[in-house]
């Protein structure tokens, strides 16, 4: 057995806007793959380069750029189990001593199934969210409390400490990584940094393609509307405000498909159009 396959990211053909996720070039593939190949790779030859696995990621860039999803789905790239999602401020807002426990708990499962079967055959997913919360305020909280620090401080025992689990892999979210201490992203902890920025022309169109899609498959949508045309037209979008257009679009479509008043109700009007018009995604812009 000279290799082990994990998930489809070393499959040659693979793309992100396959997956529901538009922007993303071959660059971004090819870091990937050259971050996770050890995970793909014989073990053999880890043992004979006596190197060990990428075990923390951090995907940094403006909000709403799709950084969850992509998280989620090199969660699915690498056959992961289901991802634990954690949000950095709710982390800290437990009281003192209840934060670490939160991340103990977080790991236990990984943990207790690496003492179990020793192998890294499982891979376990730590996904954190608004990372920055907790790692800005090392050692500069005026509070006195100690928590961030204490909980840094268990994060980072997590990943490179003595008891080194070879099953993790956490990856942190921020919109702010020039808040992060730069002592997080050395080899072994969050080494592997991606900027997931506003989309360009290119990815605004595959994201309208993407969110669109079901409406076009079902004839939805008016032949005036030019996805080329609102991709140009919504320079600075970030992929969430794009999906937000097509929301508003189609709420305003169906809003005609209701009927005026009758009587003080209004009707739904099964028999009237629906159809998404040019029109309604400009008034959604
Ligand atoms: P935040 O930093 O605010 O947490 P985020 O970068 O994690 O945001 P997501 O929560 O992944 O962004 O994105 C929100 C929603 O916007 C997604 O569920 C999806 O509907 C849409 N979206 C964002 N980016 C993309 C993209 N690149 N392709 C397709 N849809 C996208």
């Amino acid at each position: 057995g000279a290799s082990r396959a994990r998930g489809n990211l070393f499959q040659p053909n693979f793309e992100f806007k396959n997956m529901g996720i538009g922007g993303l070039d071959k660059e971004f593939m090819t870091i990937l793959r050259r971050a996770f190949v050890t995970r793909m790779a014989s073990p053999r030859d880890i043992e004979r380069l006596g190197i060990s696995h990428v075990k923390g990621m951090l995907l940094y860039g403006p909000p709403g750029t799709g950084k969850t999803l992509i998280a989620r789905q090199i969660g699915k790239m690498l056959n992961a189990v289901e991802p634990k999602i954690v949000n950095g401020p709710e982390m800290l807002s437990k009281f003192v001593g209840a934060s670490e426990e939160n991340i103990r708990k977080l790991f236990k499962d990984a943990e207790d199934e690496y003492r179990a079967k020793g192998d890294d055959s499982n891979l376990h997913i730590i996904i954190f969210d608004e990372l920055d919360a907790v790692f800005k305020q090392r050692g500069s909280r005026g509070d006195g409390t100690g928590v961030g620090d204490n909980v840094v401080n268990q994060l980072l025992s997590k990943m490179d400490g003595v008891n080194q689990l070879n099953n993790i892999l956490v990856i942190g979210m921020t919109n702010r990584k020039d808040l992060i201490d730069s002592a997080l992203m050395r080899p072994g902890r969050f080494e592997i940094q991606l900027e997931i920025p506003l989309p360009d022309q290119d990815g605004r169109k595959q994201i309208f393609v993407i969110h669109t899609q079901k409406m076009r498959d079902e004839h939805l949508v008016a032949p005036d509307v030019n996805l080329d045309e609102l991709a140009a037209m919504t320079k600075n979008y970030s992929g969430a405000e794009i999906a937000g257009v097509v929301r508003a679009a189609s709420q305003t479509g169906l809003t005609r498909k209701t009927d005026s008043e009758k009587g003080g109700n209004v009707v739904y009007d099964d028999k009237k159009q629906l159809v998404i018009t040019r029109a309604d995604f400009l008034n959604a812009l």
